[in-house]
């Protein structure tokens, strides 16, 4: 079995999607692998890397794609580059199933067996694959690194002779897997973290890693059966927004991860409520990309607003490329070789297992994931 690892092209894209060592792990179960050439080189691997543990290189892109029973990569595919794979292919990486109709019609119409990384459960089982988790998690620390590194002020208590420095304050919004790590990063450089979520059960999540919980009575809020967050009434998120001023009056740091699973990120910060911060501090939107979480940041840009700098740089997990690509490959791998065949060398597909069933988008011409069916119908897609 063919497995084809194309270069990243995206011009925003510093992470790769495939390392040396998973490749080892591939080759070793029996796997054909082929490499475009340059693929290691944004993180620090030659090609000389992945010849070393059996990789092939190909220095011609379009022949090893329409060539590969499987295809690994990070982005999701050019429409064009979904023309060249040939009936039967598997393809793994993000695929934004919600929003990209034309390219899941494409991967039905080649009869591609499309696997979107996004959708694959948040299981006890699928964790070793869980991208959104792994790169997520990443993102959270990198922002705390990022807003440190703009902020005028040091983030820890220092007591000095000249005088004792208190710690800064840090309030995160949204305490998914990448606010977590926010807080928790936060903590290690000193700083007092407080967090809000609209799911109550991160509470105790928040409070075990030190930071406390501000208490916002929205009513009911719960999660879907996924362990996602629901989307917020208009009259709940006004309740939030203003449950929240008090808190970002004292911040010196905001950072703000918001998510709402197939939909835009909501907007929980709106322009007013940056007018109560303390000039000179700093507020990073995650979700940018994704909708925006504060009003009037701009994705791929710093921008000041009333004296509060807000930052909406694009992929977040990027600027920690070399460990994010390690992740991700990481995960990439696991979820190939959960499904390897040892005695036909080869991913056997099973549209059974929940994992897959999860996560499998198209398949021998159809659209087989139930999620983004009913979405479609539902006329959102
Ligand atoms: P996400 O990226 O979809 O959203 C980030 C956070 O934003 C969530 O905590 C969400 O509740 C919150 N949010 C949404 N609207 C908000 C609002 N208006 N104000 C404030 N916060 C708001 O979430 P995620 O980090 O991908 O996690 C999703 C779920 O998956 C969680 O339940 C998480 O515990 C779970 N998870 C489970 C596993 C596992 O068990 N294997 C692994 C990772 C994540």
């Amino acid at each position: 079995m063919k497995i084809a690892i194309p270069c990243e092209i995206h011009p925003h894209e510093t992470r790769i999607s495939v390392i040396p060592a998973s490749v080892d792990r591939l080759v070793k179960a029996g796997a054909e692998v082929i490499v475009e050439s340059g693929l290691g080189q944004p993180v620090g691997w030659p090609d000389a890397a992945y010849q070393e543990v059996g990789a092939t290189i190909s220095q011609d892109r379009q022949k090893m794609l329409s060539e590969a029973d499987v295809v690994m990569r990070l982005r999701k595919p050019e429409l064009d580059e979904v023309k060249l794979l040939k009936a039967g292919a598997v393809q793994i990486s993000f695929l934004d199933p919600f929003n990209e109709t034309v390219l899941v019609d494409a991967y039905v119409e080649q009869k591609v067996t499309a696997i979107s990384v996004e959708m694959i459960p948040r299981t006890t089982r699928a964790q070793k694959m869980d991208a959104l988790s792994s790169q997520a998690s990443l993102a959270g620390y990198a922002m705390v690194i990022l807003a440190a590194e703009r902020l005028n002020r040091i983030l820890p208590m220092m007591m000095t002779p000249a005088g004792t420095i208190s710690p800064a304050r840090v309030f995160v919004i949204g305490a998914g897997v990448a606010g977590l790590q926010a807080i928790a990063t936060a903590k290690r450089l000193g700083a007092r973290v407080d967090a809000f979520d609209t799911r109550p059960v991160v509470k105790e999540q928040v409070e075990s890693l030190g930071g406390k919980f501000v208490e916002i009575d929205l009513g009911e809020t719960g999660q879907t059966a996924g362990g996602y967050a629901k989307a917020l009434t208009p009259e709940q998120l006004e309740l939030q927004k203003e449950g929240q001023k008090k808190v970002m009056a004292q911040a010196d740091i905001v950072i703000t991860t918001a998510q709402l699973f197939g939909r835009p990120a909501p907007q929980v910060i709106s322009r007013d409520m940056l007018s109560v911060m303390k000039p000179g501090s700093v507020v990073v939107d995650l979700a940018v990309e994704s909708g925006g979480n504060v009003e009037g940041s701009v994705a791929g840009e710093e921008v000041c607003i009333d004296d509060v700098l807000i930052i909406g740089l694009r992929n977040m997990p990027g600027h920690v490329a070399r460990n994010a690509s390690e992740m991700y490959s990481a995960n990439l791998h696991n979820l190939v070789l959960e499904y390897w065949d040892a005695e036909t060398n080869a991913f056997a597909l099973d549209l059974d297992d929940d994992i897959l069933k999860g996560c499998v988008i198209t398949h021998d011409g159809e659209l087989v994931n139930s999620m983004i069916a009913e979405h479609r119908q539902k006329g959102e897609g």
